[in-house]
């Protein structure tokens, strides 16, 4: 709380009160706590990766260069970390620019089924390698204002993480469907956009922090899948630039169920 008292006098000699103001900082300190947090995640996520590069690089020029199995092995690691490297830093630079809303938002027409199904095609090839049964369920006739790229990225990280989160042989789903509010009119008809899948789910703990940055319900799991823990903080944010919403409903063994609400018109 910062208090600030400013004499109140009517002539030069004249008092008349005392003008007390208070202001409220709170709101202002936890945003910088959020901001030294984040710098300090970001320092700790990118030091990871560099440590095996600069370690798997030191052990081959020790020796390790000289058994080409070994070698070989190693140098896909160097690979695999460097592109995690990149991956973190494209998102971590996304999210910024997002938070910063130094992103112009470009809102058309978007056809619902038309656009779906293009993003489950992108999908097929990486489904296809765990044999996960990509499904569709959309509505006929639904156009939403939207900006596509955001709305695909959106799709396409709930999308990848049904496929990385859900064991071979699984089932991804895509169901959309338009819908009013209690006491709305149909000048205000939204859709709803869920997600769902036949996945290892997510631990009711951990539910309230899945929107989080950097929070994972299992770091090494995330990581084999190359995964940033950026994903849902993104989408949260690409979802609150189309004033709409996002919820997740899950439960252990049995599946995620990710809901997103939009309005059709900005
Ligand atoms: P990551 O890059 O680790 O996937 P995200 O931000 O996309 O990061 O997701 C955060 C965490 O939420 C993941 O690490 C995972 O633990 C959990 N998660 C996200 N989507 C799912 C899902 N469909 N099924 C189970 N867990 C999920």
């Amino acid at each position: 709380l910062e208090i600030n008292l400013s004499p109140m006098s009517l002539g030069d000699e004249e008092w008349v009160g005392v003008l007390i103001v208070l202001h409220d900082i709170t709101a202002v300190r936890r945003l910088e706590r959020m901001r030294s947090e984040f710098v300090a995640n970001v320092s700790h996520e990118l030091k990871t990766p560099i440590a095996a590069v600069k370690g798997f690089a030191e052990t081959l020029l020790a020796g390790a260069l000289n058994d080409k199995e070994t070698a070989k092995s190693f140098l896909q690691i160097i690979f695999d970390e460097s592109e995690r490297l990149n991956r973190l830093i494209g998102d971590i630079l996304e999210l910024s620019k997002i938070e910063s809303k130094r992103i112009p938002m470009q809102f058309s027409p978007i056809y619902m089924q038309t656009f779906v199904g293009n993003c489950l095609n992108v999908m097929n090839s990486e489904a296809a390698k765990k044999s996960i049964e990509l499904e569709m369920l959309v509505d006929e006739n639904l156009y939403i204002e939207a900006d596509e790229d955001r709305l695909r990225q959106i799709m396409i990280n709930l999308l990848s993480n049904g496929i990385n989160y859900t064991p071979e042989g699984g089932k991804v789903k895509v169901k959309v469907e338009s819908f009013l509010r209690a006491g709305d009119g149909p000048e205000n008809e939204r859709i709803r956009l869920t997600i769902s899948d036949t996945g290892i789910g997510i631990p009711k703990k951990d539910l309230p922090r899945i929107f989080e940055r950097f929070y994972r319900v299992d770091k090494a799991r995330s990581r084999v899948s190359g995964g940033t823990g950026l994903g849902l903080s993104i989408v949260k944010h690409l979802v609150e630039l189309h004033k709409g919403s996002i919820r997740v409903d899950s439960e252990v063994g049995m599946g995620s169920k990710f809901i997103i609400e939009l309005p059709i018109i900005h």
